[in-house]
């Protein structure tokens, strides 16, 4: 069978297999890989509708991890989707209303992240058996809130991985960190930077293409990778859930053969976005994708000008996920819609390393037509949170409530009525200040933990084993460190 094989989306890194793809995290030239083509799957939907979770993933991730064997494949999966997911179904599609709702927070930390997650570490533990490596693996991430514990879980004990989580100190929510701080494993560092999202991500990019830092892993043993969607690892898995979504509308008989659908994705880091485009490409009928961003707006700027800019300010709302200026997976679609013109690619990213902004051309802008992009205020999410509460009595979280608001306007807008799946990222016990207060100010007095057992009462949805009484449990990791220094810190855990 021939190979699918990897490039850079900068084009100047050698091309590689997906195993090498997985280990590598991001290319040598700074650029993140790419299939070299998006495979396709025959949409024969009765076929499909038969499958159950696993199998389908397995068909879609065969098609893109060439060079794993079907034993070594199946294997990841059957580790990753297992009890830890308290749903059968792993992704079940709910309906509110005239909603549908795409549940991905059914996994151990409660966000979408852990659909990728708890296979990444499979993955990339079968590419250090693959590429015959016999150094320590050393996973580099950045979070803005839910990849962190969500990485910690996955990875937790896995022998020859290490793993350096990198939080903002301002930010995230109070139950997200301590979800990460109170994480115990031999493996495991939780480090707080001073500084946003933005500040952590740069700077674990730019550790992975220094030079001296390098050599002075190899010397010690180690090797990076990552645990961030700039990993190949962690945007495919994302794929099968946009196939299964589409495939339980059919068997539910709330579409028929061929309808298209639209997708409201709440929008930060761009990855599962991405991941809806490529399920698009690879046959799967979805008319928009709607790409909906919080206060931090820059996707939405972009989506309808042409040109991003992150030269703004940086907002901390109650979608602490998404508080993102600048996406890292854009640069895949940048990729795609430039008709693969890596020369393009690499100015860009130039451009918005040394002046802040770029402008992409009229052939890229005729190509965004797949996506509608839109956001939502804090006053407009708060507002979607009490509206299907009131008119469903369904809890939804802050990110799904952006996403939920962004496609209302969506619809007023274009006055599409094609039947439109939301994702539903996290799950509202991650942020029960945020959820609870814009259902009823009555709220606003309460602390957080207390407003967790509060919303066990309003909800059919009962609080999930895994936060129950975390404000009582141990806290584990208190390092705090401005952002010069996260080289300091690498390079003393691996001394
Ligand atoms: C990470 C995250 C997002 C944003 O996803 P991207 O892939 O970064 O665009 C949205 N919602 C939640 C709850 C998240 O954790």
């Amino acid at each position: 069978m021939n190979q699918l094989m990897y490039k850079s989306t900068r084009g100047s890194a050698k091309e590689v297999t997906s195993s090498e793809a997985i280990l590598n995290g991001i290319a040598e030239d700074g650029g993140l890989y790419v299939p070299s083509f998006i495979p396709s799957i025959d949409f024969d939907i009765d076929e499909l509708s038969k499958l159950d979770y696993k199998s389908l993933a397995y068909l879609v991730m065969s098609k893109f991890f060439t060079d794993f064997t079907e034993e070594e494949l199946k294997s990841c999966i059957n580790k990753a989707y297992d009890h830890k997911f308290t749903t059968e179904e792993i992704t079940p599609v709910k309906k509110t209303g005239d909603n549908y709702f795409l549940q991905l927070y059914y996994g151990p930390t409660l966000a979408f992240k852990d659909v990728a997650l708890s296979i990444l570490p499979h993955l990339l533990k079968t590419s250090i058996k693959k590429q015959g490596i016999n150094k320590n693996v050393l996973i580099l991430t950045a979070t803005s809130g839910d990849t962190g514990k969500a990485a910690l879980e996955g990875f937790n004990n896995i022998d020859g991985i290490d793993i350096i989580i990198f939080y903002p100190v301002e930010g995230v929510s109070a139950i997200q960190k301590l979800q990460m701080v109170t994480h115990n494993g031999e493996n495991t560092h939780v480090i707080a930077i001073k500084g946003n999202f933005d500040d952590a991500q740069t700077a674990v990019k730019n550790i992975f293409t220094d030079k001296a830092v390098q050599k002075t892993l190899d010397e010690k043993g180690y090797m990076f990778s990552s645990a961030n969607s700039i990993n190949i690892g962690r945007l495919i898995p994302q794929i099968v859930y946009y196939f299964y979504s589409y495939l339980s509308l059919y068997k539910n008989g709330e579409i028929t053969k061929g309808e298209k659908i639209n997708i409201a994705v709440p929008t930060g880091n761009f990855g599962d976005i991405l991941a809806g485009y490529f399920a698009k490409n690879m046959g799967v009928p979805i008319d928009k994708l709607i790409c909906a961003s919080n206060e931090n707006k820059v996707l939405y700027d972009f989506i309808t000008t042409g040109i991003y800019n992150k030269k703004r300010d940086f907002y901390i709302t109650n979608s602490p996920s998404m508080d993102i200026i600048v996406s890292s997976n854009l640069e895949r679609l940048l990729y795609f819609i430039s008709g693969k013109d890596s020369t393009k690619v690499s100015e860009f990213m130039n451009a918005l390393t040394s002046s802040g902004e770029y402008e992409i051309t009229p052939y890229m802008k005729n190509n965004l037509g797949d996506f509608y992009g839109g956001y939502a205020s804090e006053a407009e999410t708060n507002h979607a949170i009490k509206h299907i509460y009131d008119n469903n009595e369904e809890i939804i979280d802050t990110h799904t409530a952006v996403a939920y608001s962004v496609y209302k306007k969506y619809k007023d807008d274009t006055k599409d009525s094609t039947k439109t799946i939301i994702l539903s990222t996290a799950s509202p016990y991650k942020f029960p200040k945020s959820v609870m207060v814009a259902i009823d100010e009555k709220y606003s007095h309460f602390d957080e933990f207390k407003l967790t057992e509060e919303m066990d009462k309003l909800s059919d949805y009962k609080i999930p084993a895994s936060i129950k009484d975390i404000d009582k449990k141990k806290i584990v990791h208190t390092k705090v460190c401005e952002k010069s220094e996260i080289k300091d810190v690498i390079l003393d855990l691996v001394k």
